[in-house]
C-alpha cells in the first residue's frame, strides 16, 4: 500500500497526524493509497516555511518569475501522458479527458506569463504641481487554496499559477480523492526553477481546511467545491479578516428552442450532461426544451444516442466515453437521488440503475440515466446531482424556459440552442448565470478571460483566472510623490483636489 505524503519546504513529507484517508482507483473499487490527513502542526510548518521563502521570491523581477511558468508549461508537455495517467487511476475519467484538465490549467500557466505586463502599476506624471502619482502591485505574502475532487490538475493551476506569478507563496490543500497529481505538479514547478517553500502541498480534510481558515499568516484563501462548504469557508475566512473567493456547485440548464439544430443539440447534450460521468460544474444536467414537439422530438434523438454510451475504465483507452464516478458514496448518493425522481413521479425514459460492468462488478460505475417530465419541486432537480444523470423539464414558452434557469438558486453556466440571433442575445442579457453559451453546451471560458458563476455558485466578487486572477493576488499599493522644489515652507492643512 502506497502512503502518500506532503510537499513541504522542496520536500516530500510524510505524515505526523496520525490520520489518513483512502484513495480509491474508482475503476476497481480498490484502496490504493492512503493520503495523510494534516492537522494544525503540519499547516503551521507549512506556514512558516512560506513566510521565509516569499520575501526573496516577491523581490526576483516579475520577468524572471515568468520565466518559471514558462519552463512549468514545458515540463508539463513533457509530462503530459504521466500526469493524465495518475489523474485518470485516482479520479476515474478517460484519458483524453484527463490530458484535458491538465490542458486547461496549463493554459492559465501560459497566461500568466504575462505577469510583467499584467503587474505593470498606473502612473500619472504631474497630478499637481511637481507631484507624480502611480500604484503598483504587490503580493499578498502566504495565499492558501482549496480545491475539488473533479479537476484535480486544473484547479490548482488556476489558483497557484496567479499567486505564484504575482511574487505569493502558495499552500495548496488539494482534495484528499485524488491527491497525486498536485504533489506532481509541486514537484515540476521546482523543477523549473521555483525555490523551496513557495509551492508547497498540504494534504488533508476539514481539520487542515479550519487550520488554513484560521491561520493569522494566510492572506488570501481560494476555493472551489461544493456550495455548503463554499459557504462555511467564505464566512468564516472573511470573519477571520482573509481574502476569500469561493465557488460552489451548479445546476447547469441547457434551452432547446424550437428552431434549433435538433441533432446538434442532442449530440451536445450527450457530451454535457454524461461527459466525465456528470462530474463537471459545467454539466449540462437540465435539458429545457421548449415546446411539447421539440421535447418529444429531442427525447426521441437523445435515447438512442445513450444507449450506445460506453461507458468503462480508462484503461480501455478511446474505447470509453466516460468512467466510474469518485467514490462509493458519490455512486450511493447519486442512487438515491434517482429513486427520489421516480417516486416523485417523473418519468425514467434510460434506466441506468442495473449497469454492471464485467471485470469491474466493485468499481464506481454508473449508467447513464435520463429523465424526462421532471418539475422544479422534485428533489433531482434542486440537487445538484454530479453524476450521469440528465433531467429534462418541458417548458411552453421561451419565457417559462429563461424563468426556470433564472429561478433556480444555482447560477454557474447555462447554454441557448436556436438559429435565433434575438432570442439569443436576449437569453444572454437577461439571464442570471455567469457563464453563457449560445449553441454552445459548456461554456467554458478560456484562460485570459475569467471563469465565475452567479448567485450559489460563487460567493465573493473577483472571478478565476484572467485578469480577475491578478487583483485577487495583489494589493494595489498608490504612492504620491512629489519632490522638493522650492516650496520648503507651508503646511496645508486642507483636503482638496489636485489643482
Ligand atoms: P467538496 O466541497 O466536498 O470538497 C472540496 C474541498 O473542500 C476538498 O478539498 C475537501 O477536502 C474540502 N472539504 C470537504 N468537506 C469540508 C468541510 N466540511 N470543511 C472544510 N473543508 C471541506 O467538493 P468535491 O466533492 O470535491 O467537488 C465537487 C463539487 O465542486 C461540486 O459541487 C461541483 O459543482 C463543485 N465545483 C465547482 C466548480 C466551480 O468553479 N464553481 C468547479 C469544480 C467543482
Amino acid at each position: 500500500m502506497q502512503e502518500l505524503t506532503h510537499y513541504l519546504n522542496g520536500a516530500h513529507v510524510k505524515g505526523t497526524s496520525g490520520r489518513f484517508a483512502d484513495v480509491y482507483n474508482p475503476a476497481t473499487g480498490e484502496v490504493q493509497a492512503k493520503v495523510p490527513l494534516a492537522g494544525e502542526a503540519e499547516l503551521d510548518q507549512a506556514v512558516k516555511y512560506a513566510m521565509a521563502a516569499q520575501p526573496a521570491w516577491a523581490a526576483v523581477n516579475p520577468q524572471r518569475r515568468a520565466r518559471v511558468m514558462m519552463k512549468f508549461v514545458d515540463l508539463l508537455n513533457r509530462d503530459m501522458d504521466k500526469l493524465a495517467e495518475a489523474l485518470s487511476r485516482e479520479h476515474g475519467k478517460t484519458l483524453p479527458d484527463a490530458a484535458g484538465d491538465v490542458q486547461r490549467g496549463l493554459e492559465v500557466v501560459e497566461y500568466c506569463i504575462g505577469a510583467p505586463e499584467l503587474l505593470k502599476g498606473d502612473f500619472t506624471d504631474s497630478a499637481g504641481p511637481g507631484i507624480d502619482m502611480y500604484s503598483m502591485r504587490q503580493p499578498l505574502g502566504v495565499s492558501a487554496g482549496i480545491t475539488p475532487f473533479n479537476f484535480p490538475a486544473m484547479i490548482p493551476m488556476w489558483m497557484f499559477a496567479p499567486a505564484i506569478v504575482c511574487g505569493n507563496a502558495f499552500i495548496l490543500k488539494p482534495s484528499e480523492r485524488d491527491p497525486s497529481v498536485p504533489l506532481m505538479l509541486a514537484e515540476l514547478l521546482e523543477e523549473a526553477g521555483l525555490p523551496k517553500g513557495i509551492i508547497q502541498v498540504v494534504n488533508g480534510d476539514k481539520e487542515a481546511v479550519d487550520a488554513i481558515l484560521h491561520h493569522p499568516v494566510i492572506q488570501s484563501v481560494g476555493f472551489v467545491g461544493s456550495t455548503p462548504i463554499a459557504e462555511y469557508i467564505y464566512g468564516t475566512g472573511c470573519a477571520n479578516g482573509k481574502r476569500v473567493q469561493c465557488f460552489g456547485g451548479a445546476k447547469n440548464h441547457m434551452i432547446i428552442m424550437p428552431d434549433a439544430d435538433l441533432d446538434q443539440a442532442a449530440d451536445a447534450l450527450i457530451g454535457a450532461g454524461y461527459g466525465a460521468a456528470g462530474e463537471r460544474c459545467m454539466a449540462i444536467s437540465v435539458a429545457v426544451p421548449v415546446g411539447e414537439e421539440t421535447a418529444d422530438r429531442l427525447i426521441e434523438k437523445l435515447v438512442p444516442r445513450i444507449e450506445k454510451l460506453k461507458v468503462g475504465p480508462y484503461t480501455s483507452g478511446n474505447d470509453v466515453d466516460y468512467g466510474p464516478v469518485v467514490t462509493a458514496a458519490a455512486k450511493a448518493n447519486i442512487e438515491r437521488l434517482v429513486q427520489t425522481g421516480v417516486d416523485q413521479g417523473a418519468t425514467l425514459v434510460v434506466d441506468g440503475r442495473d449497469f454492471k460492468l464485467q471485470g469491474y462488478e466493485e468499481g464506481f460505475f454508473v449508467g447513464p440515466h435520463l429523465f424526462d417530465n421532471v418539475t422544479p419541486d422534485m428533489d433531482i432537480y434542486k440537487h445538484e446531482i454530479f453524476g450521469p444523470v440528465l433531467s429534462t423539464v418541458r417548458a411552453k414558452t421561451y419565457e417559462e424556459a429563461l424563468g426556470l434557469a433564472m429561478d433556480h438558486e444555482m447560477g454557474n453556466g447555462t447554454a441557448i440552442f436556436t438559429r435565433d440571433g434575438d432570442a439569443a442575445r436576449d437569453f444572454a442579457a437577461r439571464v442570471n448565470v455567469g457563464m453563457i453559451g449560445i449553441n454552445v453546451p459548456i461554456p467554458v471560458p478560456l484562460a485570459y478571460h475569467t471563469f465565475g458563476g452567479w448567485k450559489k455558485s460563487v460567493f465573493g466578487d473577483l472571478n478565476q483566472h484572467g485578469p480577475d486572477a491578478f487583483k485577487f493576488y495583489t494589493r494595489t499599493k498608490t504612492v504620491t510623490s512629489r519632490w522638493p522644489s522650492g516650496i520648503k515652507e507651508g503646511g496645508e492643512f486642507n483636503f482638496k483636489p489636485m489643482e
